[in-house]
């Protein structure tokens, strides 16, 4: 064997270990860099030791002894093992600290969105407020039958607008909890017919303001109750429908079309058509339709063009129920969209009879003569709503916070209000703090008396928060006048029959 061959092997290998050794103190220095790696660190001491004394071992047998093939293939051979080794090692520690900050980027993007979703839920309660004051005020102004023909168009529109502006609060609002991961699906028992009948009615009075035929066919093997979130599947189809009017002129058509495709136990599945003559929609567009935040068409820009966030958030909700949307468009011949969910059925029958303590034989509790706590913080608000209480002949009175409240309820007779309106967010003592000392006051009516949150805080913890705390319902804000009065129809008896 040639010495030559030999002596390269030694000396190469030792070459080898020397670079073996500065990468692993770089190495080592790399890891104090980053903290949270001491441990790791420490136990790297020892194979730099032992690669230290083996270089040093080569060098000896180099200089001093007289190597054979064997122990200089072998003193090489080692060389590139720990080169190979330490490869591996640096490879996996790239690897698990890539993942790590990727974790730490992932944290700070989870409490970014939280913070976002706190942002907007003050936001919302911001911009509901005096939304509030502006549809409340608005409603009230329509009340006069003297109005002149132009005002009162003007103030339709003021509505129009305020409302058109509340649905996409609304909708940003759902949105933001969906992307942020919060909101959950309600599971609650509800009867579909209703809801449907509810859309129908809203589109029918669309259509006919524009001059559209309207039209809906809902199965008759349709159940009577479902379980489910009725407040997102009425979203997710009011959106569409809104569409389909928004984007047919007159004259055209709207049909809304619901069969159940899937019935299996008390599993369903059902299916809702909306179909219009309108616009239709470019191929173009077709892509980002249900893309978040991507406005559409820019030539259907009317003065109600959207954040193009309607589609987007249908689709989300039908997902979530387990289903999905489609859509089918010629461009100028009309859309076509179908919604499909998956929903429980509840196997709850209808009953005919309307349930005892909510209605008189006439068919509607009077409301007339009752009187109401009214706790709100804002005057313009608690104005409006004692002015709404008033055209049914409710009296008020009002507390301007939560310990206003308590201290007024303590100091009537049991017995004196009907009812309290309690708004959440208040100075000094806020709605759920007031609803518990009252609820825990020892007199007749402090567990009955029906006590309903009214708040610009839509969030669904804000309605756990305020059940929990012993309230009976939650309105959001700005109020709607039917479910405020339905509320009282509904709570009141109930609580005269316990209390009297
Ligand atoms: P927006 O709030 O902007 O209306 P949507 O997500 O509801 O947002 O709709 C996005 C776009 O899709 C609309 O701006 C419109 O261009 C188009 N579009 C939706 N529905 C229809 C329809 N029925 N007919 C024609 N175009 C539609």
């Amino acid at each position: 064997m040639p010495d030559w061959l030999v002596y390269g092997m030694v000396y190469a290998g030792s070459a080898l270990m020397v670079y073996n050794i500065f990468s692993y103190i770089r190495y080592e220095l790399r890891l104090i860099k980053d903290s949270n790696w001491k441990k790791e660190r420490q136990l790297l001491h020892v194979p730099i030791l032992l690669l230290v004394m083996f270089l040093l071992g080569y060098l000896a047998v180099g200089i001093f002894g007289h190597p054979d093939i064997i122990v200089s293939g072998i003193l090489f051979g080692g060389s590139i093992f720990v080169f190979i080794i330490f490869n591996v090692l640096q490879r996996i520690t790239n690897r698990i600290q890539k993942n790590e900050r990727l974790e730490a980027d992932l944290r700070v993007a989870r409490e970014s969105s939280r913070v976002k979703s706190t942002f907007l839920s003050s936001m919302s309660h911001e911009m509901r407020t005096p939304l509030n004051a502006i549809m409340g005020l608005d409603a009230l102004a329509l009340q006069n039958p003297d109005l002149p023909a132009e005002t009162r168009t003007q103030l339709e529109k003021v509505g129009d607008s305020a409302r058109h502006l509340l649905d996409m609060i609304n909708n940003i609002l759902d949105m933001s909890s969906i992307e942020a991961g919060s909101l959950t699906l309600k599971e609650e028992e509800f009867s579909l017919r209703k809801t449907l009948e509810l859309a129908g009615i809203i589109t029918k009075n669309r259509c006919e303001e524009k001059g559209l035929t309207y039209e809906s066919r809902f199965a008759d093997d349709l159940d009577d109750y479902y379980v489910g979130d009725e407040t997102m599947l009425k979203h997710a189809l009011l959106n569409v429908l809104g569409n389909a009017v928004k984007f047919t002129p007159a004259p055209g058509s709207v049909t809304f079309t619901v069969e159940q495709t899937v019935s299996q136990g008390p599993d369903r599945e059902l299916r809702f058509t909306i179909a219009d003559t309108g616009v239709g929609i470019d191929k173009n567009l077709m892509p980002n339709l249900f893309t978040p935040f991507t406005i559409g068409d820019a030539s259907n820009t009317n003065r109600f063009s959207g954040s193009g966030l309607g589609l987007a958030l249908s689709k989300r909700v039908t997902e979530m129920m387990g289903g999905g949307i489609a859509v089918e468009s010629k461009k100028g011949q009309g859309s076509t969209f179908t919604l499909t969910v998956r929903l429980k059925a509840s196997g709850r029958k209808e009953e005919k009879a309307p349930e005892p303590g909510t209605e008189n034989a006439g068919g509607e509790t009077n409301l007339a003569g009752l009187k109401v706590l009214i706790v709100e913080d804002i005057d313009l608000n608690a104005e409006i709503v004692a002015d709404l209480l008033d055209l049914e002949g409710i009296s008020s009175d009002r507390a301007e916070n939560g310990s206003v409240a308590v201290d007024m309820f303590t100091r009537s007779k049991p017995g004196t209000y009907d009812a309290i309106l309690m708004d959440l967010r208040m100075p000094v003592m806020d709605g759920l703090d007031a609803t518990r000392i009252i609820r825990d006051q020892n007199r007749p009516d402090a567990k009955t008396i029906p006590i309903l949150a009214l708040t610009a805080n839509a969030f669904d913890e804000d309605v756990r928060n305020s059940l929990e705390a012993g309230m009976n319902a939650h309105m959001a804000k700005p109020v709607d006048p039917d479910v405020l009065f339905d509320n009282l129809r509904h709570l009141v008896p109930e609580h005269k029959e316990k209390h009297d």
